[in-house]
């Protein structure tokens, strides 16, 4: 298939990226992942502009313009026949003899911009019948607002989940809980859908930030307040919410079910209405 590179739509067997990319040797770089609905894809607007936030809070000068990666990444969706699936996009601080400083401006490095496209089918059965999780000490840095290329301790987190046959790791510091490997957590208690405040500790994920709107239009309670492993084996339903997974249920912690071990009444409500956003700004 084709890739971007740059500003260029290329085949992806032409495409040789330096030993010496930052993104490679350092971590050194930003990425965003992007849902592709029916050829069109979901909430691409806010995913670029998360992008642009992430490269500026590591001074990395994307050198590209928003609009020039969303006609691009168009470009790419239509070009590659895409109809379920997503975009993977990244921008590191380019190709430089390794040191760990930035290169300088007089060395003419360049940010390195690439994305791809998969097909990807939406989670149907798991989204039925909920997933089940572990919870594991959040061992990250204390700059997690940023989509940093940096995931080792995320990976080492799920697959300490998928050694346990679960589909994703809970994370706390300290006991309260922060997110998941690669995702939102939520618990819902008394009607209320409770997750972490969006800080330096999380993620402000997309679909969190949907969810929220969703919940405010629905008058369904979204608070942003800390809660404890100990409030989730307590909840009465818990879920998780990412680009790739959406609305997920979460029917089992640490093996130990939560409320009646099937997806709960809000999250249900939750799953439709974001179905509905889908339907409504993709046509799907
Ligand atoms: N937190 C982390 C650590 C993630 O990796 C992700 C998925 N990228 C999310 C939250 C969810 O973010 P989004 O809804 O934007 O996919």
């Amino acid at each position: 298939g084709k890739i971007i590179l740059g500003d260029q739509i290329l085949e992806r067997s032409d495409v040789n990226i330096d030993l010496e990319d930052r993104g490679y040797q350092f971590g050194d770089g930003v990425y965003e992942v992007i849902r592709v609905y029916g050829g069109e894809l979901f909430t691409i607007k806010e995913h670029i502009e998360r992008l642009f936030q992430s490269a500026k809070k590591i001074k990395l000068d994307v050198s590209m313009s928003s609009e020039q990666i969303r006609g691009l990444t168009e470009e790419l969706v239509k070009e590659n026949g895409v109809d379920f699936g997503s975009v993977y996009m990244q921008v590191t601080r380019g190709a430089a003899p390794r040191a760990h400083m930035f290169p300088k401006p007089e060395s003419s490095t360049k940010a390195v911009f690439t994305a791809y496209t998969n097909e990807v089918p939406r989670p149907a059965s798991l989204l039925e019948k909920g997933v089940e999780a572990i919870t594991t000490e959040d061992i990250r840095w204390l700059r997690c607002d940023i989509k940093s290329l940096n995931l080792l301790p995320n990976v080492l987190a799920k697959q300490e989940a998928a050694d346990s046959d679960c589909f994703e790791a809970i994370l706390h510091r300290n006991g309260i809980v922060t997110e998941g490997s690669s995702s939102n957590a939520y618990i819902v208690k008394n009607g209320e859908v409770i997750t972490h405040p969006a800080n330096n500790l999380i993620l402000n994920g997309i679909t969190r930030q949907v969810l929220a709107e969703l919940c405010k239009e629905n008058g369904i309670p979204f608070i942003e307040k800390e809660f404890e492993l100990i409030d989730l084996q307590n909840a009465d339903e818990v879920f998780i919410t990412s680009t790739v997974s959406e609305v997920m249920p979460v029917i089992k912690v640490n093996g130990e079910t939560v409320a009646n071990g099937k997806p709960g009444n809000i999250t249900c409500k939750l799953q439709g209405l974001f179905e509905a956003r889908i339907n409504q700004d993709t046509k799907v």
